[in-house]
């Protein structure tokens, strides 16, 4: 069995980038741009106005305020789309409306709002006149020439994934085609005798085919053209006819036969055909996968199509659609990022992972109170897809744990958010861990004094093992009402915020992190060394050699001296110098701090 990542890999190596196209910007939308794009004008193209209001000098406006106006003489109007004909003169103020030229002679623009325009109008009044009550500063609500794009810019770079945005500038540009690589074309194969159409009835034994409309829809989400090649037979020959059919994609996908039962024939096919890839990954679902290129000869050149074996399940087939297919298409329409974005959230029920593969649950995930909680969207069976319709990520268990028990963090793929920017939402957070007087509170004070040179934003979070803490003083407000019975006692001030809340047992690091919030770079935590937070354990050499926690559950040791453990030295866990503060710094900042 291979993991997830080698199977990744080998899967990848094998497509490319493929050819760029020229084409409408609007059918371009979710692909690469393949050229740089310069402008050659300049947005806007004038200095313009970005209210409706008179242009006119500012300082003609100098003293005005609403108990004295300065009155300016009106000498004419531009509207957007039209020249202004005349010029803004010493006293005088020409009616403008947004997005129409500035007058030569104005430098600055006066809202309606801030001249007697309104009085006028409701009493019939003068208009050849206007009443300016308020000081204008030079260029007030004028939008200058060129600045969103200036001539000559480069305004989109090659490698950029058009967004509607994006087509949005191309048009402000007046382009009106680009040139994206071109979307993968993925010819896909239902396999089994059981299947039929959609549109047949079902007869004794057999199901309607889900899997080529799981799979062709998600083809066409991650910017692909699907090639639905119906269904083939559990025999050699209609699995060979159908599969030659497909053979001019950029890749095939087929789902069923890859398993160990007698009519698992596609790997049979393709052995045949190409060079078989492998055939188990470490996950589940999904175990039996198949991977290889298929070899075709087309008018005397040789071609390779990328051949990926989707198991037969439907949850299985679209999880690994996600972990393999989805990728690789990816990869052949240039994007840069890859993989799924991922959060770190509560899980709300057990899961057990019994044998050691990777586990991707099927969760809906919520945000209450600023954190995220995943809940197990029921029965988990390969075939019940309706679990993954129900869910909105993929809690991943990872294949070296048993499991997670309810109230853990685990990190969830998320299905449905859009991966253009890759988004990682988490909580970077670290928890130093030693004996008592290993010095972890030394530790603590080293690194917000680090951190804060660096400019982190930093919460610190200490667990304490009696049940007194020290903020609440006798005598003070806040301790009269805790003693008078209140629950949560909250204080703040203009400068801070405490927060006193009663709890019947020891609290999870998860209960406590929602109250912090999500506001910090990095959340530094002294203790807590039953949680399955991200730890490093500070050993001192005087207290011997025996490390509290257990390597596994260890990102790093920081000692005083030569650490003689051969655990350490087994899990290949890194050892920093208590002295090198900036060691520890980076260590943390490169391996938990996420997207900062
Ligand atoms: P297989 O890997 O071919 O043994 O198929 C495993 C399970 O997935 C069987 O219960 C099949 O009936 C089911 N299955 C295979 N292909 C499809 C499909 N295209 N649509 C729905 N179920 C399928
Ligand atoms: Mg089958």
């Amino acid at each position: 069995m291979i993991s997830v990542e080698e199977a990744l890999e080998k899967i990848l190596s094998y497509v490319e980038i493929l050819e760029p196209e020229r084409k409408p910007i609007l059918d371009c939308l979710g692909q690469v741009l393949a050229e740089d794009v310069y402008s050659a004008i300049d947005i806007p193209p004038l200095d313009n106005s970005a209210m409706d209001g008179y242009a006119l000098r500012a300082k003609d406006t100098r003293g005005a305020c609403e108990s004295s106006p300065v009155y300016l003489a009106v000498v004419g109007e531009v509207a957007a789309g039209s020249m202004p004909t005349k010029e803004v003169e010493p006293s005088t103020a020409i009616r403008i409306m947004t997005g129409a030229p500035l007058p030569d002679g104005a430098d600055a623009v006066v809202r309606f709002e801030d001249t007697d325009e309104m009085t006028r109008k409701s009493s019939g009044g003068d208009h050849s006149q206007i009443g300016i009550l308020r000081r204008a500063k030079k260029r007030l609500n004028v939008r200058n020439r060129g600045e969103d794009i200036a001539k000559g810019n480069l305004v989109l770079e090659k490698g950029r994934v058009l967004r509607p945005q994006e087509i949005g500038v191309l048009a402000s540009l007046g382009r009106s085609t680009a040139l994206v690589i071109r979307r993968p074309i993925v010819a896909i194969l239902a396999t089994g005798d059981e299947l039929i159409g959609l549109d047949q009835p079902l007869a004794p034994g057999k199901i309607h085919d889900s899997n080529t409309y799981t799979i062709a829809a998600e083809v066409s989400r991650y910017g692909g053209i699907p090639r639905i090649l119906g269904i083939g037979r559990d025999s050699i020959q209609s699995l060979t006819e159908k599969i030659d059919e497909g053979l001019d994609a950029d890749m095939l996908i087929t789902s069923g036969g890859v398993s160990k039962g007698d009519y698992d024939i596609v790997k049979d096919v393709l052995a045949e055909h190409g060079e078989v890839g492998f055939w188990t990954v470490r996950m589940k679902p999904g175990k039996p996968l198949a991977f290889g290129i298929m070899k075709n000869v087309e008018g005397g050149r040789k071609r390779q199509v990328p051949h990926l074996g989707l198991p037969g399940n439907p949850v299985s087939s679209m999880i690994t659609f996600e972990q393999f297919a989805r990728p690789a298409i990816l990869k052949m329409m240039g994007k840069q990022i890859l993989a799924k974005p991922v959060i770190r959230a509560i899980i709300e029920n057990n899961i057990a992972n019994t044998d050691e593969r990777r586990l991707f649950a099927r969760v809906m995930v919520t945000r209450r109170g600023g954190q995220y909680y995943a809940s197990v969207t029921g029965p988990q069976g390969s075939g019940i897809l309706t679990s993954v319709a129900k869910a909105n990520g993929l809690a991943v268990i990872p294949e070296n744990s048993n499991g997670a028990k309810a109230g853990d963090i685990v990190e969830v793929q998320m299905l449905d958010w859009g991966e253009e920017q890759g988004e990682v939402k988490t909580w970077p957070i670290v928890s130093i861990v030693g004996r008592s007087e290993s010095g972890k509170t030394m530790l603590v004070e080293q690194l917000i004094g680090e951190f804060k040179r660096r400019g982190f934003k930093i919460a610190a979070l200490k667990h304490s093992h009696c049940g007194d803490i020290e903020v609440d003083q006798p005598g003070k407000d806040t301790w009269k009402f805790a003693q008078a019975g209140s629950d949560a006692v909250c204080i703040s001030s203009p400068r801070k915020l405490a927060f006193i809340k009663k709890s019947n047992h020891d609290l999870r690091v998860e209960e406590v992190l929602p109250i912090i919030g999500h506001e910090f770079d990095l959340v530094l935590v002294e203790g807590f060394k039953k949680s399955k937070l991200p730890k490093i354990e500070v050993h001192r050499q005087e207290l011997g050699d025996d490390l509290l926690c257990s390597p596994e559950e260890l990102s790093a040791i920081v000692t005083d001296g030569p650490l003689d453990s051969p655990l350490a030295d087994n899990y290949k866990l890194p050892i920093i110098s208590w002295a090198d503060t900036a060691a520890i710094a980076d260590f943390i900042e490169k391996n938990f701090v996420l997207n900062r």
